[in-house]
């Protein structure tokens, strides 16, 4: 069922004009024109609608009181009626709060899959969606993608709970022979963090079911607003929504979307209600106001990003620059074909004079802030090599620039004083 039916009953009335004038000019002469009332639902009013139309919306107008912004229901547990049933369909709040709902209905509809269910954090929908797997399921997955959930693919083939096998990022050979082993998930995240790397999302998609295998992409750089994997072939997509689609720096979350309900999207289903993995009703609702602007800030914080990648690839105290909009990018091609309106805003650097270099320059910056994290509305930096540790292959030069909304020369005018030193020195 669709999950915002239950929540948005058809209440919004239009004048269906175009039928009478239909009916021909000489009946409107001889009668007066006849307004006749048209039921739509919000299905109806949405089914034209753009995806940044969609999310200004917010999940449209609220039905009891006609808010503009819906309510935040704090309550854990739900009237029974006399007979036993539930006749609203919400019994306890550890899976069924209902101020989820509008922000998973957008998310599915931005993202053109069935359904999305939110998780506390986006380690915890990758965690659900792995662990639905079947037990000993082998999992082909870059070897440049998010570290904390590389690191945790490696402890569970430890575990021999799963066997995760690494191949380069974007490299579809080396992909393709991967798959000449009974695989049960190709796990994509593009553009990876930190490095950049572009995967072609349709290509990797065909020779994963060729070989029977299902697809999950990590959009959680490019957002749908830039990219819609299921679009291109993929099963699922997985957002830590703690970034960009929240956007303020002031949510932990995560969310999965499905092509399909199928049994594996049944069983991840599941295991959120089963162990609990939900987001709290107001982290929720602060997501979907997020929501509401994130077609303006991804735009925003991709020009700048590109901008700023321009100017770093000139500059002497920089020696590499990662970030998929470049010509000299060697995924650009694929960018431009699976990115629509932007690559994203977040770029890295590597830094003439190694570690210590990079740090200083971070060190230097006063408008930019030295954080983790990332698709916020202010600009972050960060040395990744020290946060991820031992065995990370990030090299120990780089900075991760994270491009908020923040005026552009004022980003460049502060990295471009931090630079300084190193480009003299
Ligand atoms: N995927 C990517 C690309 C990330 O950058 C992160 C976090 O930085 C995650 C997943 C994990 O998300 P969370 O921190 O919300 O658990």
């Amino acid at each position: 069922m669709d999950p915002g039916a239950a929540r948005w009953p058809p209440a919004v009335f239009a004048f269906d004009l175009a039928a009478d004038r239909n009916a021909g000019l000489e009946a409107a002469r001889r009668q007066p024109i006849l307004l006749r009332m048209k039921t739509e639902s919000p299905a109806d009013i949405e089914a034209d609608l753009h995806p940044c139309t969609l999310a200004a919306r917010g999940g449209g107008v609220e039905p009891q009181y006609g808010g503009l912004v819906p309510p935040i229901h704090p309550a854990v547990t739900y009237e029974r009626a006399a007979d036993g049933d539930y006749p609203r369909g919400v019994a306890y709040g550890r899976d069924q709060n209902p101020t989820g709902r509008p922000t998973e209905r957008l998310l599915a509809q931005l993202e053109g899959g069935v359904e999305a269910l939110l998780f506390g954090s986006g380690m915890a929908a990758a965690a659900a969606l792995i662990d639905a797997l079947p037990h000993g399921s082998r999992i082909v997955a870059p070897d440049r993608m998010y570290w904390a959930l590389r690191r945790w693919l490696d402890q569970a083939t430890g575990e021999r709970r799963i066997a995760a096998v690494a191949v380069p990022a974007g490299d579809l050979e080396a992909l393709s022979l991967a798959l000449a082993s009974p695989t049960s998930l190709v796990w994509l995240e593009t553009p990876a963090n930190p490095t950049c790397e572009i995967t072609d999302i349709s290509e990797a998609c065909r020779l994963a079911h060729r070989a029977g295998a299902v697809v999950a992409v990590d959009n959680t750089l490019a957002t749908p607003v830039l990219t819609q994997p299921l679009r291109l072939g993929a099963d699922l997509v997985l957002h830590s929504a703690t970034k960009a689609l929240n956007g303020h720096s002031d949510v932990v979350a995560g969310a999965l979307v499905t092509a399909r309900r199928d049994e594996l999207w049944e069983r991840i289903a599941a295991a959120r209600s089963f162990r609990g993995g939900i987001l709290g009703p107001f982290e929720a609702w602060l997501l979907l106001r997020g929501l509401r602007t994130l077609f303006l800030r991804v735009a925003r914080s991709s020009d700048s990003a590109l901008a700023l990648a321009l100017r770093m690839l000139r500059d002497p105290a920089v020696t590499a620059v990662f970030y998929p909009g470049l010509e000299s990018h060697p995924g650009h091609d694929i960018a431009c074909r699976q990115m629509a309106g932007g690559f994203g805003g977040v770029l890295s650097f590597r830094v003439r004079g190694g570690q210590a270099a990079a740090m200083a320059v971070a060190a230097r910056l006063r408008v930019i802030v030295r954080a983790t994290s990332l698709g916020g509305v202010e600009s972050l930096i960060e040395h990744r090599a020290s946060i991820e540790g031992v065995g990370t292959p990030v090299p120990d030069d780089l900075l991760r620039l994270s491009v908020g909304i923040e005026d552009l020369e004022d980003l460049w005018a502060d990295l471009d004083r931090a630079l300084a030193p190193t480009r003299s020195g």
